[in-house]
């Protein structure tokens, strides 16, 4: 056996993660769907105090159970749906990908099906793939939306234990309409369907959050995250609303004081300043749409976008793309459907960037 005896379907494997590359070198950084703005010195320092007052009782374990902060995320949600979301019904851990990673290892794992549409968020096979859980990707169609007959069609053959459905997808940025998640939440029997809403806050108007759903189907699961529109990425607080039994079933699973004190402090004093952080959200919308505007002009194909990135295309070679825009210090992401790219929405300056960089590239040989 060759080292280290990794387990053999993972030898080889190159580990996730899109380049991360230095600031002055490529300085308009458009590719892991990031907000661009940071948040306000009053909201740092509230940041910085909370975070020394955890610092005080580093030598004790923080609170296993987060009471405090499910408390304060639950009165959060609470301010998007009609009734109440309470403190039992939700569930936190470092980004949205561990909540999901938790979900599989409580409600996947050997004999059991984990089942999400492509092109859809590429962590999802590797949640499967790491809990031992078979992974089946169904298709959308041409535009990414889905086909709900035939999408129902192979959740009642699958069976999944876990229906993996972002909304606004990513890569696409295609939003599910609420009547797509009562047709799969009733398809899915005792399945989890879990709406995926890291991107939720950008949705265009008229479009409702799955949270008004819940209490409507028990095995719907949202989850939400504050690194995307909340501005909080090297935070890594990704939470859940779900019935409280699915809640205590990953209790279970999770690893003893996975929500470090300094993580919790934060947490909670960033919630105290949502209004802030949540303040670019319409301008970023408003840039979103713009931006498909002016690439609709540029005739390429667009995605219809919820989301704040807006997939593009089609380039017979969309690598030389990529590296032709890196090269004038504009970094997209190379993903999605073959001959297709990615791009973040940023501030108004580095949309122009990226524009001037685009007709530069694809004036050149490329
Ligand atoms: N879901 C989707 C659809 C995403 O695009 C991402 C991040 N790229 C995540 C979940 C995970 O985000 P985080 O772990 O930062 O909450």
């Amino acid at each position: 056996m060759s080292f280290p005896p990794i387990r053999p379907e993972l030898a080889g494997i190159e580990p996730y993660g899109a380049p991360q590359l230095p600031i002055d070198r490529v300085p308009v950084q458009l590719n892991v769907n990031e907000n661009p703005y940071g948040p306000s010195e009053e909201c740092i320092a509230d940041i910085a105090a909370a975070a020394a007052d955890a610092a005080r009782t580093l030598n004790r374990y923080p609170d296993r159970e987060f009471v405090a902060l499910r408390t304060a995320l639950a009165s959060y949600l609470s301010r998007d749906v009609a009734g109440e979301i309470t403190p039992d019904q939700v569930w936190a851990a470092n980004g949205s990908n561990e909540v999901m990673l938790q979900l599989l290892q409580a409600f996947g794992g050997p004999g059991r099906t984990a089942l999400s549409f492509a092109p859809t968020y590429s962590m999802y096979p590797e949640y499967a793939r790491d809990t031992h859980t078979r992974w089946v990707a169904g298709r959308r169609e041409d535009d990414f939306s889905l086909d709900l007959d035939v999408a129902r069609d192979l959740v009642k053959t699958e069976q999944p234990g876990v229906i993996l459905l972002p909304s606004p997808n990513n890569p696409t940025g295609t939003a599910l309409p609420p009547d797509a998640i009562g047709v799969l939440c009733e398809a899915a029997g005792d399945g989890l369907v879990v709406v995926d809403e890291a991107y939720g806050e950008f949705r265009r108007a008229g479009v409702p959050s799955a949270l008004e759903l819940l209490p409507t189907y028990r095995n719907l699961v949202v989850t939400r995250t504050m690194s995307k529109a909340f501005a909080g990425a090297g935070l890594r607080l990704g939470y859940l609303a779900a019935d409280p039994a699915i809640c205590d079933a990953i209790r279970v699973v999770r690893l003893p004081y996975h929500l470090s004190a300094v993580t919790q402090a934060v947490a909670l004093a960033a919630l105290g300043h949502a209004p802030e952080l949540l303040s670019k959200v319409d301008e970023l919308r408003a840039e979103r749409d713009a931006l498909v505007d002016w690439l609709r002009s540029e005739s390429y194909d667009i995605a219809d976008s919820d989301a704040n990135f807006v997939l593009f295309g089609r380039f017979a070679d969309r690598h030389a793309v990529w590296q032709g825009l890196l090269d004038r210090g504009v970094l997209i992401r190379e993903t999605g459907p073959d001959g297709w790219l990615r791009v973040s929405v940023g501030t108004p300056d580095e949309m122009a960037a990226f524009r001037a960089a685009l007709i530069e590239v694809t004036q050149s040989d490329v």
